[in-house]
């Protein structure tokens, strides 16, 4: 998979993708991410990236003809059709399901805003809209960052054991991982629960499944369908 991003600041993302799955994915040959600066496709000798908002109001915005020619650009770079993603906090909420989609393209160009936002305009050369939350980000970077991780691990062969995501959060269902113990059993005074030192499969499964549920019902209670599976097992006593 190929991820371009485009950015006033590059400098912001560089060392984020060098480590970690991300940096050995790259290494592997397995995710290619190639950072740009947005400053580059400007033809001004200011290299001038934004412009007062037309009717009024503060701040500035990112003006339409660079990232027109980014995405040009690097359009001619690559042989496929890429999904073009405007990170904005007016987007739709990028979810797992959407990083599983995302996955099988490959190609993704990712644009980030700054400021107050990027002229509306450049939507038209988008597929996509997203935002990472509700709630607002300084510049779209950070979520350049989020989405681009995300992917990458759903890309085969990157986190070495498929098992490992399909265990995740959200990964089949909207629910939250179980909880997860390692070594010592007790630290502390606090013990691992004893089911996870059986060595029983079935059993472990079950209370991984509970543990889940009960977890999902506590932090996120929102995911659960109503009744929630939790709730009919505990009203059957
Ligand atoms: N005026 C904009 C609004 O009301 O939606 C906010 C602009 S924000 C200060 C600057 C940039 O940060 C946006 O253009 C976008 O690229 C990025 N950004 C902010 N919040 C985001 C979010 N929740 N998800 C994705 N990108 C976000």
């Amino acid at each position: 998979m190929r991820v371009d991003i485009v950015t006033i600041f590059p400098q912001m993302l560089a060392g984020f993708f060098d480590v970690g799955v991300i940096g050995a994915a790259r290494q592997a040959g397995l995710v290619q991410i190639h950072l740009h600066d947005l400053r580059d496709f400007t033809t001004d000798k200011h290299k001038q990236v934004d412009d007062r908002p037309y009717g009024g109001g503060p701040g500035m915005v990112l003006k339409p003809e660079p990232f027109f020619r980014a995405v040009e650009f690097i359009k001619s770079q690559i042989n496929v059709e890429p999904r073009v993603i405007l990170l904005s906090a007016q987007g739709k909420l990028f979810t797992q399901q959407i990083a599983k989609e995302l996955a099988k393209e490959h190609a993704i160009i990712l644009l980030c805003g700054r400021y107050e936002g990027v002229d509306e305009r450049v939507l038209h050369i988008c597929t996509d809209e997203l935002s990472i939350g509700d709630y607002v980000l300084s510049g779209g970077e950070a979520a350049a960052a989020v989405v681009t991780e995300c992917v990458a691990r759903l890309v085969p062969g990157v986190i070495g054991k498929q098992e490992s995501v399909e265990h995740d959060s959200f990964y089949t269902e909207k629910l939250l991982g179980p909880p997860q113990y390692t070594r010592p059993p007790e630290f502390r005074g606090l013990r691992v629960p004893e089911v996870l030192l059986t060595g029983d499969h079935k059993k472990v499964e079950e209370f991984r499944r509970r543990a889940a549920l009960e977890k999902t019902l506590k932090n996120r209670p929102d995911l659960l369908p109503h009744p929630s599976p939790l709730r009919k097992r505990r009203g059957k006593g």
